[in-house]
Formats: structure tokens, sequence, C-alpha cells
């Protein structure tokens, strides 16, 4: 049995405890890139290709991938929380392999970012990519004001992507940029925006980006955020990140019911290092029958194949497409976020 990505992974994080300086950086790096790699590291030495074709490899890192690969250790210890339930790139696309409907039948993105705040590219670049990738539509989900370490918009820029957004839908055919953001809710649930400016968006996500490492249970911040009238999607909920955060705590099932009953949707964040909601936590949301929203948090192109880590975790924890806001056509998704405004 060869290593899996996964298993390296962890090996390369026990790895850098040891170590300082750079060499304890490469690891660390390559063991949250690992999460991203579109192949088995195993698979490219069995096809004598270079280990430093994937992404965060150099060659240190590629000696030490390889000396595991050919002498892998007795044991490898099952990761600490920080680093537990998530699903390797590789690993999700085979899972989404088993079932081709559901990646052939998604219809869009529904978080991404391009220069308006801290992406890479630009709304034209990602709108090819989502052309290329089969999709009908994406959500530009820039950041607002309030997340100024991100680049947040303000209302006047928000405006100005949105007419430059209407531009481009005028030149597409049958492919539809939505005008969206990832609004900051603070964590008594208020938005950072004007309501005249999110009354023009076609969809908003609310996401919390403070006070992330608090122990205590934050039921009541998330049923505030749902509440909020102008949030539709609660966006990356638990706000963890691989081997950095582990996430808030909650009565999950609680918050869940609550997204139910206001017929809003909780988040699938699929980049390989939130993968937020996680496996167990939708299994609860399938439970409560809330609707489920897919969003890669692509900063550029290439990250929007991510959307395979987001529905591999669909697929995993069970939830029907009819939950999942991505097989629907715009029109119905657009219906839904009119039927919410306030
Ligand atoms: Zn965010």
């Amino acid at each position: 049995m060869s290593l899996t990505n996964a298993q390296l992974a962890e090996l390369c994080a026990l790895t850098s405890e040891d170590l300082t300086g750079n060499k304890e950086k490469a690891l660390r790096r390559a063991s949250r890139k690992a999460y991203q790699w579109p192949e088995e590291a195993a698979a490219l030495v069995a096809g004598d290709r270079s280990l430093t074709e994937l992404d965060g490899v150099g060659p240190y890192v590629a000696a030490q991938l390889q000396g595991w690969l050919e002498n892998p250790p007795e044991e490898i210890p099952e990761p600490p929380p920080i680093r537990s339930g998530f699903v390797t790139f590789a690993r999700a696309r085979e899972l989404v392999a088993s079932e081709p409907s559901r990646r052939r039948d998604i219809k869009g993105d529904l978080q991404m970012h391009t220069r308006y705040s801290d992406g890479q590219a630009s709304i034209r670049d990602m709108a090819h990519a989502g052309i290329e990738l089969g999709y009908d539509y994406i959500a530009i989900t820039d950041h607002s004001k309030g997340l100024k370490i991100a680049g947040g918009m303000d209302e006047d820029t928000l405006a100005n992507q949105g007419a430059e957004i209407d531009e481009l839908n005028d030149e597409l055919d049958d492919f539809r940029v939505l005008k969206a953001l990832e609004m900051n809710i603070s964590p008594d649930g208020s938005g950072d925006m004007e309501f005249e400016a999110l009354e023009r968006l076609d969809l908003v996500l609310g996401s919390f980006h403070s006070k992330l490492r608090l122990k205590e249970d934050q039921t009541d911040r998330y049923l505030a955020g749902l509440r909020n009238p102008h949030v539709h999607v609660l966006g990356h909920p638990r706000c963890r990140i691989f081997n950095f955060r582990l996430g808030l705590t909650a009565d999950w099932a609680r918050v869940f019911d609550e997204a139910a009953a206001l017929d809003k949707a909780v988040e699938i964040d699929g980049f390989p290092y939130r993968q937020d909601l996680n496996v167990e936590l939708l299994e609860l949301a399938r439970e409560a029958g809330v609707r489920i929203s897919i969003g890669t948090d692509a900063h550029n192109e290439a990250e929007m194949q991510f959307i395979e880590v987001g529905v591999a975790a669909a697929i995993a924890a069970g939830i029907p497409t009819e939950r999942i806001l991505n097989y629907q056509p715009v029109d119905d998704l657009l219906s839904w976020t009119d039927s919410l405004k306030p």
C-alpha cells in the first residue's frame, strides 16, 4: 500500500514540528498544500514524474516525500483535531468520479473573489473559467468594507463592480455572472454595508471574520447572523483552517433548524484548507433539511476546480441535490433570494 496524500500531509506536519527556519516552513506549507494536489504523489512517482510538479514542493520537500514513499514509516498517527476531518483534493476527485452526475449537473459556483478585493483575477477571467467548467452561472462574492485586510469594498466600489458585471452579462450568451458579496458580519449578526447597496445584489453571503478563537458556545452568534435580513447564505460557518484554527463551536442542530425555518442556506466552503462545513456537520444539516450552498472561495481561476471538494463532502453526507443551490437553474436561485428580500 502506498501512502496517500493525507498521510504524507500528516508526516510533513509532524516532521515540521521538530525543525526550525525554512525547513519547518516548507514542510508546514507542504502539509497544507498536499490537500490541494490534484493527484496522489505516489502516482507521480509510479509514473516516473517529478514530485516538484506539485504545488508547494521544492527539492527539499520532494526528497522527504520520496523517502517516505520508498520507506513508509511503521505507523502514522491519527492527525490531531486541528488537522482532522479534511479530505484531499485527489481523494475528493475520486469520490466525485464515482458519481459523475453530481459533477455534471452542477450549474454554478457560489463563492469566489476577484481583484476587487483579495483575488488575483478579473471578473471576466473568472466568468470564462466558469464557462470552461460547464457552468451556467457564477457568483462574484468579494469582501465588504469591514474586512480591510482582504481589501474589502465600500458601497461605491460595489456599485462600480455591479456596472462591470452588467456589461459583461450583456456580452455573454447563456451565462450569468451574479452580483454578490461576502459580507463581513459582526458576532452580533450585524453587517457592514448600507441597505441600498445590498438591495441591488443577487446573493449575499454573511461570514464571520473576527473573534474566531473563542472557546465558548457561539450558537447565539449564528442565530443572529442567520436573522440578519440581508444574509442569504451563512459562509464558511465554523471558520476553521487546516493546522491553523479549530473553528467555532455551537449547538449546530439548533443553528441548522433556525436556518431551515428562515429558509436560508449554510455553506460548504470547498477550499481544501477550509472544508467548512465538514461532513460530520453536514449530516446534521441534512437532517434539518436546510439548504446548502457550495462555493470554492477561489481567488483565481485554477482554484475553481476545488468545487469537487465541496461536492465530495455533500456526497459523503448524503445531501440530496434538491437541497443544494448549485444544482438549481439561475432563475430558481434568484426567485429564492427574492423571496427572502426584507
Ligand atoms: Zn471569508
